[in-house]
């Protein structure tokens, strides 16, 4: 299995090119986020949930969002590999993915992180607000919080993933394709 993290703060791309990913290598596409806003639109009990913690631009806790990733991930038995799109988000969150993807006999193959300026990501998102119709990506004190989020308990998810050798850092600046090219590049050399 190829089983990719697919990691970076919020804006950095990680939807756009999951999808160019998942059409190369065959995978699965995993975003806790879509999965999130799908049951907001359904007005499921998760949903309504997990939307008081994401207007306010906070975490939706580790125990709602591992099991929630657990079961998605059973959905796809003969699944190829999968791309984790805003999953691990912390610590516990990366342990439970590992324990879990043990018990299946897998484990994640890659993590590569997207790396891009605190003022480029609020620029990206303000612009994205526009067609995404997302409440959080357009309130500017809401992208202030979801940065400051990501610096203090998503950032350190890289440090678990560089202990075990499976850190890769990609430039998230420049266009689309350039972007694209330096994922497919550091996949194909896996
Ligand atoms: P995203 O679409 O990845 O930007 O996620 C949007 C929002 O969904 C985040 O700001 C969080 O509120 C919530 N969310 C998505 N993934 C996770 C996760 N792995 N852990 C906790 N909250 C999450």
């Amino acid at each position: 299995m190829l089983n990719i993290v697919l990691f970076g703060p919020p804006g950095a791309g990680k939807g756009t090119q999951s999808e160019r990913l998942i059409n190369k290598y065959g995978l699965v596409h995993l975003s806790t986020g879509d999965i999130f806003r799908s049951n907001i639109k359904g007005q499921t009990d998760l949903g309504n949930l997990a939307k008081s913690y994401m207007d306010q631009g906070k975490l939706v806790p580790d125990s709602v969002t591992i099991d929630l990733l657990r079961a998605e991930v059973l959905k796809h038995d003969s699944a190829k590999g999968f791309i984790f799109d805003g999953f691990p988000r912390t610590n516990a969150q990366a342990k439970a993915l590992d324990v879990f993807l043990k018990s299946m006999g897998a484990s994640i193959t890659v993590m590569l992180s997207l790396d891009v300026e605190d003022e480029e990501l609020k620029k990206r998102l303000l612009k994205r607000a526009e067609v995404s119709g997302r409440a959080d990506d357009a309130d500017p004190k809401i992208i202030d919080n979801r940065i400051a989020v990501y610096h203090k308990e998503t950032a350190p998810v890289k440090s678990f993933y560089d202990l075990q050798d499976k850190l890769i850092s990609i430039k998230g600046m420049g266009s689309v394709n350039e972007i694209t090219e330096r994922l497919f590049v550091s996949i194909d050399a896996l």
